[in-house]
């Protein structure tokens, strides 16, 4: 008997997420990723109890190859199991997508002209859509949208006071992390559905990080912008930025375009501040002066952006952590939370150890949490209602 399974596929500039569910269940079979795309690429799996699968020899050059040797691995490990809808994280579905789509060689078409508004990853997350149409022709593949979640904030959050013709030719706040956004909105309304239903800021805070306002379960603010360059510092981005130092940079220094892309997206943040990693735990483990000044700037930037998701909302209900940092690091959740009082939130220091999934005090005006987030099932969950599964 054939298991019918949902795939998600998360392709990035140099890696590859992935999952397969079962399709009636949700149930998680696999998950796994390629890093490194190219001639020194690697690529794990393993199953819903994290034990490592075998995975299938191959070349992993480019994305053609990485979603085949994905799919010879799943299909060895599974030789059962039958894909019958394959979800795609897209990062941006431009101004009109608010969810998921079905995709064809016309949407293709579309989301390849959003390429400029999103160079350095809607190109790949194109060619792994087209890598896996090809290995599976016939078989429906949804495109989730990591813009879809915060396409109907406001105006005030949506513009930029750039002269009106600008925002009409898109050039806009997009959001991003709706993926993630749209994961921990859901369990928290799951598990808190009157928490839920005030006044919510989700801290995704990865090796991309940002700052969402959520108020009735709808996205009104966000610290990301046009780009995932702006608002909170990354670890390898430089978050909020003045455009008038991008202009020196290319006025006075003389910096081309590509070398100031790659500056903001690849040598900034965590990187180019501490000089030493844009990994947190490093920066931790680090006494260097530098690592404990990229730390502070990173957790003031924080405690700014959460004040002015606050004041998005008129105060803030709870306050929801996730990301491999929000999910983890208890220095950096106790620091934000440090001189936050102000705005009701008062961490329990030693639930905040424990990694308890609620950590602030009893006496706490805002209930602080920590929820795990969970990208890929929201694409899978997408893609089994778009085929009706
Ligand atoms: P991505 O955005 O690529 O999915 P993750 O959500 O996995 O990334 O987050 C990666 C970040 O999480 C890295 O900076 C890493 O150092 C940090 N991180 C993971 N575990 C811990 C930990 N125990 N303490 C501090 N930081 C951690």
């Amino acid at each position: 008997m054939t298991t019918p399974a949902i795939l998600t596929l998360n392709a990035g500039s140099s890696s590859l997420k992935f999952a397969m569910y079962h399709a009636q269940t949700e149930a998680l079979l696999a998950r796994g990723q390629v890093d490194r795309i190219g001639p020194d690429a690697t690529l794990s799996m393993k199953d819903a109890d994290g034990a490592a699968l075998p995975v299938a020899p191959g070349p992993l050059c480019n994305h053609d190859d990485a979603v085949a040797q994905v799919l010879a691995s799943l299909r060895g490990a599974f030789p059962d199991a039958r894909a019958i809808a394959i979800g795609h994280r897209i990062v941006h579905g431009g101004i009109f997508h608010d969810r998921p789509v079905m995709l064809d060689a016309a949407m293709l078409d579309e989301l390849r002209a959003l390429s400029p508004f999103a160079p350095l990853h809607q190109p790949h997350n194109l060619d792994g859509v087209r890598a896996a149409m090809e290995a599976y022709p016939g078989v429906p593949q949804i495109a989730c949208f990591d813009t879809a979640f915060h396409r109907n904030q406001p105006f005030v959050n949506d513009t930029f006071a750039l002269p009106r013709r600008f925002y009409d030719r898109g050039v806009r706040r997009f959001g991003f992390h709706g993926l993630s956004y749209e994961y921990v909105s859901g369990e928290l309304a799951r598990i808190a559905p009157t928490l839920a239903a005030g006044r919510v800021v989700i801290a995704h805070l990865g090796n991309g990080a940002s700052m969402c306002a959520v108020q009735h379960g709808r996205s009104v603010a966000s610290t990301m912008g046009f780009s995932a360059l702006d608002g909170l510092p990354m670890g390898t981005r430089c978050g909020q930025l003045d455009p008038g130092a991008v202009l020196y940079l290319m006025q006075q220094e003389g910096l081309p375009p590509d070398e100031i892309a790659d500056l903001l997206y690849t040598q900034s943040g965590l990187l180019g501040l501490s000089g030493i990693s844009n990994d947190m735990r490093e920066l931790e483990a680090s006494d260097h002066p530098h690592a404990r000044e990229a730390i502070d700037y990173y957790v003031f930037r924080l405690q700014r952006e959460l004040g002015g998701m606050a004041a998005a909302m008129g105060g803030v209900d709870a306050l929801v952590f996730c990301g491999g940092i929000g999910e983890n690091s208890r220095l950096i959740r106790a620091r934000v939370c440090e001189r936050t009082e102000w705005m009701g939130i008062e961490l329990d220091h030693s639930r905040n150890q424990d990694n308890a999934p609620v950590i602030s005090t009893a006496f706490s005006r805002t209930t602080i949490m920590v929820i795990p987030t969970d990208e890929e099932l929201v694409i899978a969950r997408a893609a089994r209602k778009m085929i009706g599964a």
